[in-house]
């Protein structure tokens, strides 16, 4: 382990005084391999991805998309495992040879509820059966831009007769669903030495951030029901039993850990106030940096749930809806991929692609825009910021060493889940950006196939984050996957991150 360590300090001293050497750099032919690999598969990849972009489909229900990336997966020669861990839309795909390192890509694949979006620079929506979905996250790029990469890599093994695996996790419903979660769950990530992701953005960078662990579930307490005026004293109130919990958990923080978030709402408060309600509902989150700490925090929450109960004659049970780790950054793996990065470069617009960037900027709201020539231009690495989001991939994140990227696939100054994320990743903006995230991936998967040593400073660093004695327990407990979550007419939004 001290070795790693010592190599690591070694490379960031590398990396700050020149551009090139890394210990283990790929050769230049093979660089460049791969990058005519990425690039002889772009024009299909353009094709893909606005096809997923118009046929949008939500969590669980991306039957179509994930059809399409297993096919695209199955021509170039991807042996495929469909419907894994019990969810219809979840597949892994392999290539390679299983005598060496096993480096995984994850491919997200849903999209949103209603922020469907013609591909404009100003509010048009298209109408379309699935509660008017829109490509908001730019999911469609995500898993084409992942398929692209490692169609590339599997070449570039047969071409130089690498040892190693490529893989493609196709991870359904991130908005909200939790797949990734039950993949992990499934022991599927068992045999795997590295996951490399991207997502889009409207900023290109490799920064390593940590965010929240998030759970969430809903508690539902019974009562009975009575007439509030002619017979209250026969009544048992379950709004009562959600009201005395509410007013417990808002005691209780003051006596959480630093960066404790916790949020409700009453998702059923009863029907009319001259009836006592009889059942009564609230929905709950907890987040913190520390999966552990959101896990003792809610046992809290169950208690002051069942002491409300207690104290109201209700009862109460809960259903766990959502839980998803914090992500476990890994600085050794974001310097390479902030390196490929770089190599890679950043997007280049056209004219055309410059002045819709130009109109669309003018529909968003808030002051400091960052300047539209960002777009092309790559941030400084940061390495633990912490961020207040959540987000399934964290899980992965705590059972194999995990990277992310992102590239500009949106106007700067755009913010994930808006009608104009869905616009311009209907555009050759977004497409590009996909590009570069797809050479960025493939460039950073086969410099760690190619070199043992740099999977075994990933995994020094990983171990040591994780702490000794680590054992994974999924937030979500035993629950089954919510197939059934986006089926709802009422656009429930369970867990939007
Ligand atoms: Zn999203
Ligand atoms: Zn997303």
């Amino acid at each position: 382990m001290k070795s790693a360590f010592r190599w690591v300090a070694a490379a960031t001293l590398v990396l700050c005084s020149s551009a090139s050497a890394w210990p283990a750099d790929l050769a230049n032919e093979h660089q460049a391999k791969l990058i005519k690999n990425v690039d002889a598969y772009s024009a299909r990849m353009s094709e893909v991805a606005l096809q997923i972009w118009s046929a949008p489909e939500l969590g669980y229900l991306e039957t179509k998309t994930s059809a399409l990336l297993q096919a695209e997966l199955k021509a170039a020669g991807f042996a495929i495992e469909t419907g894994v861990a019990g969810m219809p839309t979840a597949f892994v795909a392999r290539a390679g040879t299983s005598d060496g390192p096993v480096i995984a890509i994850l491919a997200e694949i849903d999209a949103l509820p209603g922020l469907s979006q013609a591909a404009t620079p100003e509010r048009k929506p298209i109408a379309n059966a699935n509660q008017d979905a829109g490509h908001a996250c730019g999911h469609h790029l995500f898993g084409a831009g992942a398929v692209a990469a490692a169609i590339a890599v599997k070449a570039w093994l047969e071409e130089t007769g690498t040892k190693g695996q490529g893989r493609v996790y196709g991870t359904p419903a991130e908005e909200g669903g939790g797949g990734k979660v039950y993949m992990v769950r499934a022991g599927l990530y068992k045999d795997v030495d590295v996951t490399l992701y991207w997502h889009p953005a409207d900023a290109n960078n490799a920064s390593q951030d940590r965010n929240l662990a998030n759970t969430s579930a809903k508690f539902r307490f019974r009562g009975q029901a009575a007439h509030a005026a002619a017979a209250p004293d026969r009544g048992r109130s379950a709004l009562d039993g959600v009201e005395a919990m509410n007013f417990m958990v808002n005691y209780m923080r003051e006596h959480v850990p630093q960066d404790v978030r916790i949020h409700y709402v009453i998702t059923n408060g009863g029907a009319a106030p001259n009836v006592v309600p009889e059942f009564a509902e609230s929905y709950y989150y907890v987040r913190h940096p520390d999966p552990r700490v959101v896990a003792d925090v809610f046992e809290r929450i169950k208690k002051a749930a069942e002491g409300a109960a207690l104290g109201t004659g209700t009862t109460v049970d809960y259903e766990m809806i959502n839980g998803v780790y914090s992500t476990l950054p890994n600085d050794v793996l974001g310097r390479l991929m902030d390196a490929n990065l770089r190599r890679v470069g950043a997007p280049a617009w056209t004219g055309e692609e410059m002045s819709f960037a130009e109109k669309l900027a003018k529909t968003l709201a808030g002051r400091n825009l960052p300047p539209l020539s960002s777009a092309s231009e790559i941030r400084p690495y940061r390495f633990n910021g912490q961020k207040y989001s959540s987000t399934d991939s964290g899980d992965v994140s705590w059972v194999t060493p995990l990277a992310t990227l992102n590239t500009a696939t949106w106007v700067p100054g755009t913010s994930a889940h808006t009608w104009q994320a869905t616009a311009a990743g209907g555009t050759s903006i977004g497409i590009k950006g996909a590009v570069v995230a797809a050479k960025t991936l493939a460039l950073t998967v086969a410099q760690l196939t190619a070199s043992p040593e740099l999977i075994a400073a990933a995994k020094a660093e990983f171990d040591k984050s994780r702490g000794p004695g680590f054992v994974y327990k999924p937030l979500i407990g035993g629950r089954p996957p919510p197939l059934d979550y986006r089926k709802t007419s009422s656009g429930s939004v369970a867990d939007p991150g």
